[in-house]
């Protein structure tokens, strides 16, 4: 009876205390003041290091910056964790863990912004030297990042719990979350009761966009190698010409997605590279082509896999070819985010930021390594921050409008201040969110 009585006391008691409790609105103003008076730090950081981008597995000049910033803070910091990885620990007091992270990678493409931070580096990327650039916005995480550590230190007196902050390498390829997995990231720290990461994307600076469920695509890479035999282009019938095979395939591979994938569901198959051949008269040997395959769902994911292996074999067949080799890639899995973790986190940024900056968005069809440590079940939301003027954001999606520059365009260029303070707020108030008290 007494152990009866008991559950029944401590189900009362959970019932009064709501698990998604809000933050005290003293805590949401003091985030604000302090990311404001942090700013001339965070601007001079992120100038830095958009001055100076780094290539996949090759942030080191980044990582050490990083690490030395969160030393400075407090945090117990090892660099190398996956390659150039830097983990930041924070123990303050029992509470939950919560991990935030940044990806720290540059692309191999030349800037064209102008701006006067510009980047003129130039790396070795896959054996050919090349510009870099942040046109992803990994900068505007890096300084965010530092910028929610800073506060959530400032803060201290007043969360219980584990901070475990994390720059990740080579997000770009979909290495760099494996590589520090894989380098025991939650067996030599403290494994993340919740995890949290931001992307900055094409919105009006001063919003938040997130959802649940998936919120980026499964990506695979084929590289498809279609055999014929050579031979002179006056004689057909004496060869078997790959380039045909490749040019059928190409054409017929797109039926997967309208006659066999459901329409509802989201799928794209491009094939973004074809080589084969040298001049007009010589039918060649075999013809590479290589191209991604993006999916939400686990089952369009095997349906367009598997769609697409058999048209390739079927190409092959209907011209009396060998059969073709076909190598699959996978570039990781969709992001899920966790419904409860995004329904508390909604609140509080519905709250800070007002409901009109703070909406529910669809999904990317872009990838993301940040799944490989949702994938090892933890509780995560990876969620959007605005960056361009709400002007320039309105006047693109008039029709005709000037367009703004997307992820990974040589003119993409966040606006710094607002960009970082709002995703320093944002990453700021969603992990006090669910640390102790
Ligand atoms: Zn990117
Ligand atoms: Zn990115």
């Amino acid at each position: 009876m007494k152990t009866a009585l008991y559950s029944i006391a401590a189900i009362l008691a959970l019932a009064t205390t709501p698990a998604f409790a809000q933050l005290p609105a003293p805590l949401k103003t003091d985030v604000t003041t302090r990311v404001n008076a942090m700013y001339p730090w965070l601007d001079t950081v992120y100038k830095d290091l958009h001055a100076h981008p780094e290539i996949a597995f090759q942030e080191t000049r980044t990582a050490g910056k990083l690490a030395a910033e969160m030393r400075k803070l407090g945090f117990e910091v090892t660099e190398k964790v996956g390659k150039t990885g830097v983990v930041a620990v924070l123990k303050n007091g029992a509470g939950p863990t919560v991990l935030v992270r940044t990806d720290m990678d540059g692309l191999p493409m030349e800037e064209k912004t102008g701006l006067p931070y510009a980047s003129r580096v130039r790396a070795m990327s896959d054996g050919r030297e090349s510009f870099v650039t942040h046109s992803c916005g990994h900068d505007v995480h890096m300084a965010s990042w530092l910028g929610s550590a800073r506060t959530l230190v400032e803060l201290k007196s007043q969360w219980k719990g584990t901070l475990v902050f994390i720059a990740q390498p080579a997000e770009e390829i979909a290495g760099g979350a494996r590589a520090m997995l894989d380098d025991g990231l939650f067996k030599r720290f403290p494994k993340p009761d919740y995890a949290f990461a931001l992307h900055s994307w094409p919105l009006a600076h001063g919003t938040v966009g997130f959802n649940s469920g998936p919120v980026s695509s499964n990506s695979d890479t084929i590289e498809f190698v279609f055999k014929g035999r050579g031979g002179h282009g006056s004689a057909p019938d004496k060869s078997v010409d790959p380039i045909t095979i490749a040019a059928r395939f190409v054409v017929d591979v797109q039926t997967v997605i309208s006659r066999e994938k459901d329409p509802k569901e989201f799928g794209v198959v491009t094939i973004g590279a074809i080589q084969g051949g040298t001049v007009g008269n010589i039918i060649p040997d075999s013809v590479l082509v290589r191209g991604t395959i993006r999916s939400y769902s686990p089952a369009v994911r095997a349906k367009l896999l598997e769609g697409v292996r058999r048209v390739a074999n079927a190409s092959a067949a209907m011209a009396g070819a060998p059969a073709p080799d076909l190598k699959f890639i996978s570039g990781g899995e969709a992001i899920v985010n966790s419904e409860a973790l995004v329904n508390k986190t909604e609140a509080v940024f519905r709250d800070a930021f007002g409901a009109a900056n703070a909406q529910r968005m669809p999904a990317m069809t872009a990838s993301e390594d940040f799944s490989v440590f949702v994938n090892e079940g933890v509780p995560s939301m990876f969620f959007f921050t605005g960056i361009y003027d709400p002007k320039a954001v309105l006047e693109a999606a008039r029709e005709g409008g000037k367009p703004i520059a997307f992820n990974h365009s040589p003119f993409y260029a966040p606006v710094p201040e607002p960009s970082i303070k709002t995703a320093a707020q944002a990453m700021s108030l969603a992990v006090l969110n669910v640390l102790g008290r």
